[in-house]
């Protein structure tokens, strides 16, 4: 597992980049969580930001070993494990998706479905903590901080001083918790609960766990090892709720100004998820009006303008995914990167280019690692009717990319790929095979 980068030649500016960005956000304003006894005496000081690419390089700058709790960062791995346990239709029966505009511990339900709002919120929250499997408070927490550690890739523990210091003010939480109870949202025994959900946000992490957690939600759920922690469309729905609601009623601010799905934690962590990219995580524990971290909040909005990282900045990435070349009367199409439908969509155009007839066409996926279903379906009508068209087709598949599906009469030539090293492909040898 990479958590530190290694420098054999320059020094990459990333790690210069974050030092800059410390130092850019000045002085803080704001004061530390005191509800919770135990957080009072966090240093308000510690400052600390934290980069991680789903491949698995952590950059990291400031008090980046400084450890505090996850405190309700931990909403959304425990929603994750509830709609995996009990399946969507089930959750959704009781948590609704609607941003709420309210606090974090709003005491308010719908008043129509008597649902909480959404699972970001503590009513939410106390009812995801719910429908996670387990008989009792410790089952429950074993699961999610099992989870949690497979995602930040090292064995995480309860802050147990934090969880005691919690547990003896949380009058709120369990007055949330009966009157879930009241309206059938809650089975089980609201004490238990409450101990559960607030164990949950005891766990202890540094912005390098926060960080590797987040870019496993921003690869689709899978982490750098290649485990696949939660299913793909779960980690949508967990996603989509964080963006809508993550950051309370400063949601819609938040998406708009920083645009990237995030969820904060009164003990100043902040993590933010760019699908497809990347991983933040932030940590300075004197907060605002909204319970969100105050710097925390400014460090997102300057890496915003910085680095580009709205979610509602488009690509296209389209153009660079597909390029057809011929070689003595054989027509490559070398694919490139990772497929979605609209990739999908230029390579079939490219496919269509060739005119009916019996020359051989190659479809060569080496330097393609990943497809959705959709594209993996497009490809293979495209190949099928290339096929139709007469042609002779070969496909090179080196990363098991297509499957092992039907692919007509074209033969795969499939090589043992290269884990983490670029595979020469084997045009060459195609070419010269198909023209003997
Ligand atoms: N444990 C905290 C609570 O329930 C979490 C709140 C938060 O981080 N916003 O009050």
């Amino acid at each position: 597992m990479l958590m530190h980068v290694t420098m054999v030649g320059m020094q990459t500016p990333m790690i210069d980049y974050l030092h800059f960005l410390l130092d850019s956000v000045g002085t803080d304003a704001g004061a530390v969580a005191s509800y919770i006894p135990e957080l009072a005496h966090a240093d308000p000081d510690k400052l600390a930001v934290a980069v991680a690419s789903p491949d698995g390089v952590v950059y990291v700058a400031g008090d980046a070993d400084a450890e505090f709790t996850i405190q309700s960062i931990s909403k959304p791995f425990a929603y994750a494990l509830a709609i995996a346990d009990q399946g969507l239709d089930v959750v959704l029966e009781h948590i609704d998706v609607e941003p709420s505009g309210d606090a974090f511990n709003e005491i308010s339900l719908d008043p129509e479905t008597g649902r909480p709002r959404n699972p970001m919120i503590n009513a939410g929250a106390i009812a995801s903590h719910a429908l996670v499997r387990g008989e009792d408070a410790d089952a429950r927490v074993g699961r999610i901080l099992d989870l949690c550690s497979r995602l930040a890739g090292r064995q995480l523990s309860i802050a147990e001083d934090v969880f005691e210091s919690e547990l003896s003010t949380a009058d709120r939480n369990m007055a949330l918790a009966y009157m879930l109870r009241t309206v059938g949202t809650l089975h089980g025994e609201p004490t238990d609960i409450v101990r559960g959900y607030t164990r949950q946000c005891s766990v202890s992490v540094t912005v390098r766990d926060l960080a590797r957690m987040a870019s496993v939600l921003a690869a689709g759920g899978r982490t750098p090892d290649g485990d696949q922690a939660i299913a793909p469309a779960i980690n949508r729905q967990v996603l989509s709720v964080m963006a809508t609601c993550g950051m309370y009623d400063s949601a819609g601010d938040w998406l708009t100004s920083v645009g990237i799905p995030a969820k904060s934690g009164v003990a100043g962590g902040l993590m933010g998820v760019l699908p497809g990219q990347v991983g933040i995580a932030v940590f300075s524990p004197r907060l605002d009006p909204h319970g969100n971290s105050t710097r925390g909040v400014r460090m997102f909005e300057r890496m915003n303008r910085d680095l580009g990282l709205h979610l509602m900045d488009s690509t296209d990435s389209t153009r660079s995914v597909a390029r057809r070349w011929e070689r003595e009367g054989v027509a490559v199409h070398e694919v490139m990167g990772d497929l979605h439908f609209v990739e999908a969509e230029r390579v079939l155009r490219g496919f269509a280019q060739d005119p009916a007839g019996d020359a051989p066409v190659v479809v060569d996926l080496d330097r393609v690692h990943r497809t959705n279903d959709i594209a993996r379906r497009m490809l293979l009508e495209g190949i099928r009717r290339l096929h139709l068209d007469g042609h002779e087709v070969r496909i090179v598949d080196p990363w098991g990319v297509l499957g092992s599906a039907e692919t007509g009469s074209g033969e795969l030539v499939r090589g043992e790929p290269a884990r983490g090293g670029y595979v020469p492909t084997a045009f060459p040898d195609i070419v010269s095979a198909l023209r003997g």
